[in-house]
């Protein structure tokens, strides 16, 4: 009887040179999942969980360099999550949500109410000062990518529980404009 392979080419069931070249087939497969090292190592067994948090506050600010509306003095109630990954530890918890807002809440509170301003936009600054404003100068254009940044580096500098593996931070400038960025310690 001749048997087809799925790709047309004939070969004899009983020739020998048709097994040896399934033979060699196998051989092949076998050497490329070598290649896929992850293929032979066991699923880790460590799982990661995850928390987060929302956190909200009201802030003036403008872009003095951008050609559209974002150039007036303007403000957004901005909403942030911040995520934390990591093992859940012996309290069931990854981390206490309270402890999390009393390393959050501080730096939420220095903005609420607040302008930001870019330190090089010095009119606005004047003026802020004059007015006896609340304010928080930057060296960066307050863009939520920027606020996104500034946020994650104050909070990376807090020691986190040794637990906590990941830190993730994403801000909503208006309910459909977000940004987001994490680290990982
Ligand atoms: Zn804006």
């Amino acid at each position: 009887m001749l048997v087809r392979t799925r790709r047309g080419s004939g070969h004899d069931h009983r020739d020998g040179s048709w097994q040896q070249h399934r033979l060699w087939r196998v051989i092949l497969c076998l050497r490329q999942l070598q290649m896929h090292k992850s293929f032979w190592e066991p699923t880790p067994k460590r799982c990661m969980m995850k928390i987060a948090k929302d956190f909200h506050w009201e802030m003036g600010h403008r872009l003095p360099e951008h050609f559209g509306k974002c150039k007036n003095i303007h403000g957004h109630s901005y909403k942030m999550i911040v995520e934390i990954e990591g093992d859940v530890q012996q309290s069931g918890m990854i981390m206490d949500y309270y402890d999390l807002k009393k390393i959050v809440n501080p730096v939420v509170d220095e903005l609420d109410h607040a302008f930001m301003v870019f330190d090089g936009d010095t009119e606005i600054i004047e003026f802020l000062k004059k007015a006896g404003s609340k304010k928080v100068i930057v060296d960066f254009q307050s863009t939520v990518e920027n606020i996104c940044r500034y946020f994650l580096n104050k909070l990376k500098s807090v020691e986190f529980p040794s637990n906590v593996h990941k830190l993730k931070v994403k801000i909503y400038e208006t309910h459909d404009d977000y940004a987001e960025e994490e680290i990982e310690f």
